[in-house]
């Protein structure tokens, strides 16, 4: 750990003993990527360099993501001026060296491409430093994109194919649980960018059977946060869907989880879809595939673009989030819920808003769910899109309704 996440450790610990709950929890905050692309798949750049930013960024784990593959097996990338140049293989000779970067010159000038297993050798350390192994399943329905992220499978899982976009989604989420079922690992699924070629509508994300994860940020340039005039912007369809599922679906709460979905790691900037956007951090048990999972399927854990939180603590009367402050810095943070017996246009409404360090909401007993949001008034170094200020969101909470 770095000394800032062991401060962050600390910090959660001493929260955790104050609000009496979970005094002596061996648990910490653990940063991490869970959609990443390679040379593996459509990434820019060769597998050792992608981990090298996030383990050179403080991240604590990485999944690599990679459309409909594993990194395994023996697998060579030309270097012909593509995605893999002369220049790019010489810059990875000079950092990493001969032995890790192998090229040959028949039948063409190729590079072998590094395994997750060659890549963890290198690159974990316990405790400290985790590489887990994903998918993008990417699918489609008709014309619309259907991708969803497989989290610490043992294998790959190939795309399952459906009659309907939600008929794709419950095909490939059934097949990502059975393969979390055979291997015995914790397995999480998470729906990646319903608006990207807007191939998933509010009721889909809200149908979602077995996970409750969908991107509410993607740090892609092509993936429309924010909607149009059209479709829900992702914080929109997060309360819509919340609402559809709690009320009428009976599937219980979503998620929502920050990501990178990095692709390009030579050029920086607007448009360009780099590392570094999008994250999640877990209270986890330990640096630990199967612990990082369990953390996040129990809600434990925040999707941030900049925002670092030192405790959230939820309770049959409140919910309250502590943020680690930067000096001069402004963080405003919104309670946003909808309230039983709400009306069409008051789904996804600010509760309150508050500026106090750290911000409590104390429920009234008529919220369906709480979420919360943390907005600095720091601009993201370099974001989705202009403007876009660093940002905070914990997961929603149910509130018992007597
Ligand atoms: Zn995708
Ligand atoms: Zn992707």
């Amino acid at each position: 750990m770095t000394p800032q996440i062991q401060q962050r450790v600390v910090l959660a610990i001493l929260a955790a003993c104050l609000a009496t709950t979970s005094c002596g929890s061996t648990k910490s905050w653990y940063k991490g990527n869970t959609h990443t692309h390679t040379l593996w798949s459509d990434g820019n750049a060769a597998p050792e360099l992608v981990v090298s930013y996030y383990t050179d960024n403080s991240y604590d784990f990485l999944v690599l993501s990679d459309h409909n593959i594993l990194s395994e097996g023996e697998k060579w990338f030309p270097v012909n001026g593509g995605r893999l140049t002369e220049e790019k293989l010489q810059g990875l000779v000079d950092r990493f060296g001969t032995e890790l970067v192998t090229v040959r010159d028949e039948p063409q000038r190729e590079m072998r491409l590094q395994t997750l297993d060659e890549l963890r050798t290198r690159f974990e350390v316990p405790g400290q430093f985790l590489l887990v192994q994903g998918e993008e399943v990417t699918d489609s329905w008709d014309k619309y994109p259907v991708h969803i992220n497989a989290v610490n499978i043992e294998q790959t899982v190939a795309p399952q194919h459906g009659d309907s976009v939600a008929d794709t989604i419950r095909r490939n989420m059934e097949a990502i649980h059975a393969e979390g079922e055979r291997s015995g690992r914790e397995v999480l699924a998470h729906l990646n960018h319903p608006n990207f070629g807007w191939g998933v509508t509010v009721d889909e994300v809200a149908a979602m059977p077995l996970e409750r994860f969908f991107e509410v940020y993607n740090g892609h340039s092509g993936v429309r946060n924010y909607g149009d005039a059209e479709h829900p912007s992702m914080e929109s369809m997060w309360d819509l869907a919340l609402v559809t599922r709690l009320e009428h679906n009976g599937l219980g709460l979503l998620y929502g989880v920050a990501t990178d979905d990095s692709h390009d790691y030579y050029s920086w900037g607007p448009g360009k879809t780099n590392p570094g956007r999008g994250w999640v951090v877990v209270y986890a048990e330990s640096l630990e595939s199967d612990d990082i999972v369990r953390a996040m399927k129990a809600g434990d854990f925040y999707a941030s673009s900049g925002v670092t939180l030192s405790s959230i603590e939820k309770s049959a009367s409140s919910l309250s989030v502590a943020i680690e402050p930067i000096e001069d810095v402004v963080y405003t943070t919104q309670f946003i819920g909808t309230l039983g017996g709400h009306g069409e246009h008051e789904i996804g409404v600010v509760l309150a808003e508050t500026k106090s360090n750290p911000a409590v909401y104390s429920f009234t007993g008529d919220e369906l769910y709480v979420r919360a949001q943390v907005v600095s008034s720091l601009d993201h170094p370099n974001p989705y899109a202009e403007g876009d200020k660093q940002t905070a969101w914990v997961q929603p909470v149910l509130v018992k309704q007597d």
